[in-house]
């Protein structure tokens, strides 16, 4: 199983390495060939701009956008979900547009650029998983098919759609393996199918 890992730009080391530390092989994604052959993709945090120009100069937004809508699994963290959502509040950047949910960028306020939050996930079970939310966004919206997976507050910061994961916060920056893991199970029964 080789999980690809979004290379443009941003936090994808963190990710390959939370990946390894569960068993599974890593693809860096740079180039369209380079998604040959892979079972998933993560698409990391970094600034949903800029990875979404990079997406379309190195070619790779409508290749993967196709991969995925022919099922292919994606997690997106942080600039990842934003990458993901369909809409954005008072933006008309580039996303993958994929995912039924309206997200506000940077949605927390100067004030609190980055924090640590105690979030309850009971697709992972306890205990409470500590999630890392750096210049975040979230989910003001979501349409009937997604599935809301954790809140902190009244605000959706985790989401999945069929073959597609998204989390507001950084799983990659804890050493807790649960969300990862909670991917690769996910696309492991989505390949019994
Ligand atoms: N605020 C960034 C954006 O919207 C995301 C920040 C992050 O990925 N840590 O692009």
């Amino acid at each position: 199983m080789i999980i690809g890992v979004l290379a443009l730009q941003g936090a994808f080391i963190e990710h390959e390495k939370s990946f390894q530390a569960c068993g599974a092989e890593t693809r860096q994604i740079r180039l369209p060939e380079q998604l040959e052959g892979i079972d998933a993709l993560v698409i990391p945090g970094g600034e949903s701009t800029t990875m979404g120009k990079l997406l379309i100069d190195f070619g790779l937004l409508n290749p993967i956008k196709e991969m995925a809508q022919n099922g292919l699994p994606i997690f997106g963290t942080c600039a990842g979900l934003v990458m993901l959502a369909k809409d954005i509040v008072k933006s008309e950047q580039t996303t993958l547009s994929l995912m039924d949910i309206l997200v506000e960028r940077n949605a927390f306020g100067r004030q609190v650029d980055s924090f640590e939050a105690d979030l309850e996930i009971p697709a992972i079970g306890n205990p409470s998983y500590r999630g890392v939310f750096i210049r975040a966004p979230y989910i003001v919206s979501a349409g009937p098919g997604v599935e809301v997976m954790a809140k902190f507050e009244d605000k959706i910061v985790m989401a999945r759609q069929n073959n597609l994961l998204c989390t507001a916060f950084h799983p990659e920056l804890t050493d807790d393996l649960r969300v990862h893991q909670y991917f690769l199970e996910m696309l492991k029964t989505q390949k019994n199918n």
